[in-house]
């Protein structure tokens, strides 16, 4: 693999938006998927209202790079595409619907953890830039991925205590 150059902080920003502008395309791709192989309503409907999220979350990333002077671009976030591959093998399964669901839920935390790491660096990077407009608007992203998370977290505690009360 080529090397990789750093020449500054700037270029490394700019980098990293790229990276995560193609993973949210990639997520955006993924959530009706993750929708449909749901069999819990509430999970379907997280899955759904996360989708509406995430295009608003693409059109944040819009208003940063225009903010920052650069086109949005994309740049192929090998990250994701493992993630979004691994979490795939669930789509079609076989099997327990509850315990489908908890395997659905826990793809989907990696990668809203994914997307909490990235959002928090560039951030950081924007506030240490100078672009404090540019850092809100990743923060309010990064609020509605932990948010995200957190709900699923909800959801997979919910989905796991109905399995034990129905004796399972
Ligand atoms: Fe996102
Ligand atoms: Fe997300």
């Amino acid at each position: 693999m080529a090397k990789k150059t750093v020449d500054d902080l700037r270029k490394l920003y700019h980098e990293e938006l790229q990276d995560i502008y193609d993973a949210e395309h990639q997520i955006l791709d993924a959530l009706p998927k993750m929708e449909k192989a749901a069999h819990s309503e509430d999970l379907k409907q997280a899955f759904r209202e996360h989708r509406e999220q995430t295009e608003e979350q693409v059109e944040r990333l819009d208003s940063v790079f225009e903010s920052f002077g650069e086109p949005a671009k994309r740049k192929t976030c090998k990250g994701m595409r493992g993630l979004i591959e691994e979490g795939s093998e669930y789509l079609d399964a076989k099997g327990d619907a509850d315990a489908i669901d908890a395997a659905l839920i826990a793809a989907a935390q990696r990668v809203e953890h994914y997307e909490i790491a990235v959002y928090g660096s560039l951030r950081t990077f924007a506030l240490a830039l100078g672009h404090e407009d540019q850092a809100e608007l990743l923060q309010e992203t990064l609020d509605e991925e932990e948010e995200t998370d957190e709900r699923l977290s909800e959801l997979a505690e919910a989905g796991i205590n109905q399995e034990a009360a129905s004796g399972e």
